[in-house]
């Protein structure tokens, strides 16, 4: 079925089999969309029962597991993954015995936020200030540099928040270098960008070159994890545009296939620095689902068959907001009912849950799509219903 060719460009078609590195929601909706275009799907995942399990094959194991790994392989026409967080021995191993377009150079550059800034910078896209920190010392010289405030981060493993320390004064540099060098990773301080909006923008690359960007994303947070999307983001659409450029230049630089997803920061002055880029479909393109012509699981796997990539015309100003745990049953319970509110706002609501058994506090259960007239009826939707309260 493999033959251990893993930089050859293959184009597969519908009835192959599609390998996916972890079981949760985002390889659960890549396969529910590419499952309809005639693809088959298996999972490696340690989680019994998972998202992505219900709905395709499971190998039940840990994703370090080389046995397992090698069935994977065996198995699967093409292997992607829906984490970045993929164990480098096996990331190798999937690409000597299987077809990985994506590569494992892509996922080597986007799992250290050091080497991910630097090649965000060869391509030629502006990422905050930073330094690379390796003592208490050089902390100190790179804070006096850049100035305060500064943002401390590990450079692997933080994902939602975590890993990160804002430095707002000197008295505060030693404990934040003390608490985030005892992870053992190592560390980058980054400039405080002063943001008016962040804003992200999906793009997709297909192992022939061909490139597609998803219209920009304007990202809300609370307690670092993405509560909206709302798009049209409420941004000059210039600035849209030239976010869907920069997202565009990201992708190619980093020569990715499939998505690959750029967070950035807009200031006031109008300027764009990439945050963080993540070479996977991303929560900050759920919205896609109903709001454009192709979503962003479609695209994905379109792009890693190395098919045409598919059209990414916004069809309605849509917002997204995330279901945690602690919304989970009030969201259910107001959007399986008759919803006058909605109604007289123009909102119509697409839920998408996730399948998980276990519904706990900040855990991403799901999420609404609202298709509105306008963005601020969505909003005022959301505002009503007094759901997102917590
Ligand atoms: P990250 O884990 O890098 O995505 O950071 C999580 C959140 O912290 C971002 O969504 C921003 O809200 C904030 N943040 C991270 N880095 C910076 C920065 N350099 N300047 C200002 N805010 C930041």
């Amino acid at each position: 079925m493999n033959q251990g060719n893993g930089s050859q460009r293959k184009t597969l078609l519908p009835g192959s089999v599609i390998g996916v590195l972890g079981g949760g929601q985002l390889g659960r909706m890549m396969a529910l969309d590419g499952t309809k275009m005639g693809y088959r799907f298996i999972t490696l995942e340690p989680t019994p029962n998972s998202p992505l399990g219900q709905i395709a094959e499971q190998i039940i194991a840990s994703y370090d597991d080389v046995t397992a790994a090698e069935e994977l392989a065996s198995q699967a026409d093409v292997i992607t993954y829906e984490f970045e967080n993929v164990d480098a021995g096996v990331a190798k191993l999937l690409e000597e015995r299987s077809y990985v377009p994506q590569g494992s150079k892509l996922l080597y550059t986007t799992q250290h936020r050091l080497r991910e800034k630097a090649a965000i910078e060869a391509a030629g896209v502006p990422v905050a200030p930073y330094r690379k920190i390796t003592s208490l010392e050089s902390l100190k010289e790179a804070s006096a540099e850049l100035g305060l405030p500064c943002v401390l981060k590990t450079a692997t493993g933080g994902y939602d928040g975590k890993g990160q320390i804002v430095l707002r004064q000197e008295e505060q540099l030693e404990a934040a270098y003390a608490e985030l060098s005892s992870t053992g990773a190592e560390l980058v301080l980054e400039k405080f960008i002063s943001f008016t909006s962040e804003i992200s923008v999906i793009a997709a690359r297909t192992p022939e070159g061909e490139v597609k960007s998803f219209p920009t994303a304007e990202n809300i947070h609370v307690n670092n994890i993405l509560h909206l999307s709302i798009v049209p983001a409420r941004i000059p659409s210039e600035v849209q545009r030239r976010a869907c450029q920069l997202a565009e230049q990201v992708a190619k630089g980093l020569n990715a296939v499939g998505l690959l997803a750029v967070e950035m920061f807009l200031t006031e002055d109008g300027s764009l620095y990439v945050n963080e880029v993540a070479p996977r479909p991303h929560n900050s393109g759920h919205y896609t689902m109903e709001a454009c012509t192709t979503s962003q699981f479609e695209q994905h796997v379109r792009a890693i068959c190395n098919l045409p990539l598919g059209d990414t015309t916004l069809l309605s100003p849509v917002v997204m907001v995330n279901v945690l745990g602690q919304h989970l049953d009030e969201v259910i319970r107001r959007t399986t009912m008759y919803d006058p509110a909605a109604e007289s706002l123009g909102v119509v609501s697409k839920l998408h849950l996730y399948g998980k058994s276990d519904s706990k506090h900040n855990r991403k259960m799901g999420h609404v799509n609202l298709l509105c007239g306008s963005v601020e009826d969505a909003l005022a939707w959301v505002e009503q219903t007094n759901i997102w309260r917590h």
